[in-house]
């Protein structure tokens, strides 16, 4: 069933790497492919940052990854929107990068008269912004999120993500999101299938989260790879209602079945 595989979606935080160190078998996993003519794409649903961005952190750790090899949550919302709905106005709860990433997809980011309210992870959330949020909202505005994520994991512990600003403007409004992209919800998957003009078929999600990763994988109804470098322990794996088609210790087992 491995050897069926064409294209991988990889996790990166707990699966590829690990804050700044790569995690055992990452490079080698990737190596491999590249020699079987597979390929890998990066997936997060953290908004907060642009795919060059991820491109720039890999390289710095000596992995030189295209600029198309990265996809995130934004970039799904941007291309679903521009499908479904044609070039929209959008405003947007977001960082410059995601800004950009809208941009890119021809939608307009405006502070008047939007059709949507879009939320990310806005690193740069002001007062102002989430009152006018909340404002649109009332008044009847569609409402996507990019992810559902509720803590970033980080260097400090974490830190409230897009799910944590949901739930404020939840609090106020009474509104949640009309549509949540990002893990799980099987949109990435066919986004990302339509983007690489690869069939679910021969795709496979690796992620080290059962709820996120492995969760998008039963979604989508691909294979779904788990790793245990991460978050999930093989405690939790036995508890858990959700299970992989794979489990490996990490990345390097992974590379070894696939030889
Ligand atoms: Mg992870």
């Amino acid at each position: 069933m491995l050897s069926e595989i064409d294209l991988f979606i990889l996790d990166m935080d707990g699966t590829f790497y690990l804050d700044d160190s790569l995690l055992p078998g990452a490079v080698e996993f990737l190596e491999t492919l590249k020699a079987k003519g597979k390929k890998a794409v990066f997936f997060t649903n953290n908004s907060s940052l642009g795919p060059s961005d991820y491109v720039e952190k890999l390289r710095k750790m000596g992995v030189d990854v295209s600029d198309d090899s990265v996809v995130t949550s934004g970039e799904v919302t941007a291309e679903y929107m521009l499908r479904k709905y044609g070039p929209s106005r959008i405003f947007l709860l977001g960082t410059p990068q995601l800004q950009r990433v809208f941009k890119e997809y021809g939608h307009l980011v405006v502070d008047e008269d939007p059709d949507f309210v879009v939320l990310g992870f806005d690193k740069t959330l002001t007062y102002e912004k989430l009152k006018k949020a909340c404002i649109l909202l009332r008044s009847g505005k569609k409402y996507i999120a990019t992810h559902p994520d509720v803590n970033c994991p980080s260097k400090e512990g974490p830190i409230p993500d897009a799910g944590s600003i949901m739930a404020a403007i939840e609090a106020s409004t009474g509104r949640r999101p009309d549509i949540i992209v990002g893990k799980p919800n099987p949109l990435v998957v066919e986004v990302i299938s339509r983007k690489f003009n690869v069939s679910k078929e021969k795709m496979a999600m690796v992620g080290d989260r059962l709820y996120t990763d492995i969760r998008l994988g039963k979604n989508a109804g691909i294979v779904s790879i788990l790793v245990l470098t991460g978050e999930t322990t093989l405690e939790d794996l036995e508890s858990s209602g959700i299970k992989p088609d794979f489990v490996f210790k990490s990345l390097k087992e992974l590379c070894e079945a696939i030889q």
